[in-house]
């Protein structure tokens, strides 16, 4: 019998954390935590993603500001947006939304963020304290993916732990994650993309399975031994005649056929997803406190 690990009932478990830690703030008189958030343009999916970090914000008693941009804003405008709100005291974390137009470049902007304001974990300054063990600002959904394995408990020193993608923003820190000398960590890993040579062969091996390649129900139940753990980051919209919206989220697990061989597994939707907000926010508040950079 499975554990399945419930991202949506643990998401709501740190948000009430969290908003009792800006009580302690606003009793102690000092200042809450206030993340800024840059829009630019009309895209439908940024825009909800932001509107819902915005909620979540208010939710635990955060400030939150969004500056909305014009589509067409030029390059040096928007990193004088950035520079303005690097230089503002009052401005504890500043995410800039992704993707930006074609005609931004995206990696400039990211550098340009104050790696002390930088909660995404983006800048390759973060990027690089992280890899080196030192503390750093850890990119929202694998923060979120080390926090489920550290509440459920799940084993991984010395572990073999398959990573299936190499994205920058989940992929290629999560191997560098797990691998690191620490709790959640210390596992073996192997990092499985696009390229990897009968990917099944590796699968079979593996204790945990991290799945993050956007293919909607990939693994399946042969790719996988007796008593792994699945941590599936994958969603995919797809059309369905079941929903009133008229679409469903898929991951990149094919669950009715992995989770009876599996010891630990997470749903979608209502496994990763939930934590990348919570992570974000646990960010802010570790930039509000200067833990990182102190
Ligand atoms: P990406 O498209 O940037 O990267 C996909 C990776 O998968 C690439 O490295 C590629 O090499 C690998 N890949 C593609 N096909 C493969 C195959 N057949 N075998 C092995 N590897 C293969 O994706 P991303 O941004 O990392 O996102 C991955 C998925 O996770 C998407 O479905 C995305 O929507 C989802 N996602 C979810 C969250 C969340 O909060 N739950 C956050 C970020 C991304």
């Amino acid at each position: 019998m499975y554990t399945l690990i419930d991202g949506k009932k643990t998401a709501a478990e740190i948000r009430q954390e969290i908003r009792r830690e800006v009580e302690d703030l606003r009793k102690e008189g000092k200042k809450v935590p206030h993340l800024a958030a840059v829009l630019v343009g009309h895209d439908g999916a940024s825009e909800t993603y932001v509107a819902a970090k915005e909620r979540a914000c208010h939710e635990v008693g955060f400030d939150s500001t969004v500056l909305r941009l014009d589509e067409d804003i030029t390059q040096e405008e928007l990193l004088d947006h950035v520079q303005r709100i690097n230089e503002d005291p009052a401005i504890d974390g500043l995410i800039v939304q992704l993707p930006l137009p074609q005609h931004l470049d995206e990696q400039k902007v990211i550098e340009t963020i104050r790696p002390e304001k930088d909660v995404d974990g983006f800048h390759p300054v973060n990027v690089g304290r992280m890899t080196i063990g030192l503390p750093a600002f850890i990119s929202a959904t694998p923060a979120g993916i080390l926090e489920l394995l550290r509440r459920y408990r799940v084993e991984t020193s010395g572990r073999h732990c398959v990573v299936i993608g190499r994205s920058n923003i989940v992929g290629k820190p999560m191997s560098i994650l797990l691998a690191r000398k620490d709790e959640p960590g210390n596992c073996t890993v192997t990092l499985c993309h696009s390229r990897t040579r009968d990917l099944a062969s590796f699968t079979r091996q593996a204790d945990i399975i991290i799945a993050a390649l956007g293919k909607p129900r990939f693994l399946t139940g042969g790719m996988v031994g007796e008593g792994v753990t699945v941590i599936d980051v994958g969603i995919t919209r797809l059309p369905s005649d079941k929903t009133r919206s008229g679409w469903k989220l898929v991951g990149d697990v094919d669950f009715d056929s992995v989770a009876p061989k599996s010891s630990f597994i997470t749903p979608v939707p209502g496994g990763v997803g939930p934590m990348t907000i919570v992570s974000l926010l646990r960010n802010t508040l570790l930039a509000a406190r200067k833990e990182i950079y102190p």
